[in-house]
């Protein structure tokens, strides 16, 4: 089996070792179903003070990435045949699971993580997709990319214990996992609900499957699609 390769453009690789002890990636990566190569921007920095950063055009406050070390960088790295570039920024697509699952096809994702004010506007024309982690700005992009990266490595093949637990969970087919309980059966006054521990599997097959649609609509109303809700009519809203 083809490993999944990550190239991961950052001006702090080290804020990377931290994935490695993030259980079933740590096994993701000892099993070589994912590589993950770390480009240092420093390296590609100009002068002997290898700058890659410079005050903004027009004035302002803060440090913009330069241009050159990123393509630098971007040049160096070992493509695969079917690769993407992320570009990580506040300004593009929210990240969604469907996103995560058709990279899933690819064999290379390279991410781009920018630092400080953000970077020069040309380095967008390396992007084959702009991608934000939400609508809130972080320091930097390294955090949004090891989100792609743990994201995206369990859903590939080996990679989770059982590949059964990516069917239901949230944001697959647009709904919300249904609650899911575990020993013991009475905690605090609160107890399990009857039908799960009834042994009935088709009773709680339909409970779960109606569960996920009452939570979806109670949360998160706009991920049910308009078929979906003519599937279950009799479900009102909360
Ligand atoms: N001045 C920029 C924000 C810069 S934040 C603006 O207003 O658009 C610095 C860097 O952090 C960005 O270049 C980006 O790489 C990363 N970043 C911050 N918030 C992010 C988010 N929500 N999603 C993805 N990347 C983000």
């Amino acid at each position: 089996m083809t490993s999944f390769n990550f190239d991961v453009i950052t001006l702090f690789p080290k804020a990377f070792e931290s994935i490695n002890n993030l259980g079933v990636i740590t096994k993701a990566l000892d099993k070589n179903i994912i590589n993950l190569h770390l480009h240092d921007l420093r390296d590609f920095g100009e002068g002997s003070y290898r700058q890659v950063d410079d005050k903004p055009y027009g004035g302002g406050a803060g440090m913009v990435l330069k241009p050159e070390p990123i393509y630098k960088a971007h040049d160096s790295v070992n493509k695969f045949p079917n690769n993407k570039t992320l570009l990580m920024t506040p300004q593009g697509k929210v990240l969604k699971q469907n996103d995560l699952l058709r990279w899933t096809n690819l064999d290379q994702l390279i991410i781009i993580c920018g630092q400080y004010e953000g970077f020069d506007e040309r380095v967008r024309c390396l992007a084959d997709e702009e991608i934000s982690l939400g609508d809130y700005v972080l320091s930097g992009g390294e955090i949004p990319a090891m989100s792609i990266v743990n994201g995206l490595s369990r859903l590939l093949p080996g990679v989770l214990g059982d590949s059964e637990s990516l069917k239901d969970e949230s944001h697959n087919n647009h709904l919300l996992e249904y609650p899911q309980y575990t020993r013991p059966a009475i905690f605090k006054d609160m107890k399990v609900p009857d039908i799960l521990v009834s042994g009935n599997h088709n009773e709680i097959k339909a409970w779960r499957k109606k569960q996920m649609f009452i939570r979806t609509l109670e949360r998160r109303k706009d991920l049910v699609k308009e078929d979906q809700i003519q599937e279950f009519p009799n479900i009102k809203e909360t």
